[in-house]
């Protein structure tokens, strides 16, 4: 009965319930689970946009700026800022975020942030949950923030219906990774900090980047910004307007968000599976055995794999 009403308070944008079920769902509380549940037939509605770069780039101080012109023009906004570099800010609001702090008190504004929770795919899995809960609660624009060095945040930033790369001039290791293909060909690269010198240096070598990838149906543009002074923001929202006008026309939106909906349900299992595989091994004395034999280098550890799966087969059709 909690839970209902918890529901209800949270589809009718309610600020407080919203912030109280993602706590649930990042706590792995099994009534956040539930939650999402109900609420998932409401989602789909929010336009959901990635921003990802190295720390210090400006992504923080450009959310901010695009806040401003999404209340401006009357739209709900949500911002998860998902940091796993950081295992202090757990749970916290984004408090210490100066440069968002004006936007705390706008009801029409809601900002959280997550920070890794140790667990593999736990993160990305809280702030996949999290972002479902924001759509449900009505916001028009959520806005996935992450730090862009690994994998795990890849995982997340993809997501999103458009991706934002932020850089700053004289990065060089963003153009690097880009050109390495580590770094995923985003949908709209911003060049922020461009009261530098070096932007159009900066500008002229993403081209470069850009012009020996793949070219798909969308040009990615690059936007110049100033985020501090709000300068170049319209022309991002112009942009970011532009590339989902285009996914949607293409029909690429929904091919996306299938994607991304079959991995979201592919980690969640195979974030099920290691879970359930460890807790059953740590009751297991045969596989403190064989970790004693891997250890005494007399068996490898792909046969000592390889054992315990058959064994688990086995008493699985047992
Ligand atoms: P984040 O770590 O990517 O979120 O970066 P922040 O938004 O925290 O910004 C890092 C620093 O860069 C802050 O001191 C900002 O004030 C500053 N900054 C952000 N945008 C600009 C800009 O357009 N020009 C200049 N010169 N500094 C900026």
């Amino acid at each position: 009965m909690a839970d209902d009403s918890l529901a209800q308070r949270l589809l009718a944008g309610d600020k407080r319930a919203l912030a109280r079920a993602i706590t649930l769902v990042e706590s792995d509380d099994p009534a956040g689970w539930e939650l999402v549940r109900e609420v998932y037939p409401h989602t789909g509605q929010a336009t959901v946009i990635g921003l990802t770069g190295a720390p210090g780039a400006g992504k923080s101080t450009l959310i901010g700026a695009l806040i401003k012109l999404r209340r401006a023009a009357d739209r709900q906004v949500a911002v998860l800022s998902i940091d796993p570099s950081s295992p202090f800010t757990h749970g916290a609001l984004l408090g210490d975020r100066i440069r968002l702090t004006e936007h705390f008190l706008d009801p029409g504004v809601f900002i959280r942030s997550m920070a890794n929770r140790g667990a593999l795919g736990g993160l990305s899995e809280a702030a996949l949950q999290a972002a479902l809960l924001m759509d449900a609660a009505g916001k028009d624009d959520v806005f996935l923030e992450t730090v862009g060095v690994g994998q795990a945040e890849v995982d997340i930033i993809d997501h999103a219906d458009t991706v934002v790369l932020v850089l700053m001039p004289g990065s060089g290791d963003s153009i690097q990774a880009l050109k390495a293909g580590i770094m995923e060909i985003p949908d709209v690269i911003v060049v922020n900090k461009a009261d530098h010198p070096l932007t159009d240096t900066m500008v002229r070598e993403i081209r470069g980047v850009l012009s020996l990838a793949p070219q798909r149906g969308w040009r990615v543009p690059i936007v110049k910004t100033e985020a501090v002074r709000g300068e170049g923001v319209e022309a991002l929202v112009e942009q970011l307007e532009a590339h989902r006008a285009h996914i949607v026309e293409e029909g690429t939106l929904s091919e996306r968000r299938r994607r991304n909906l079959r991995n979201e349900v592919l980690g969640l299992c195979t974030f099920r599976l290691r879970r359930g595989l460890e807790e059953r091994l740590a009751r297991d004395e045969d596989f403190a055995t064989l970790l004693d034999e891997v250890v005494a280098r007399r068996l490898d550890p792909a046969s000592a794999a390889t054992t315990i799966l058959e064994r688990f087969d086995a008493g699985e059709a047992a």
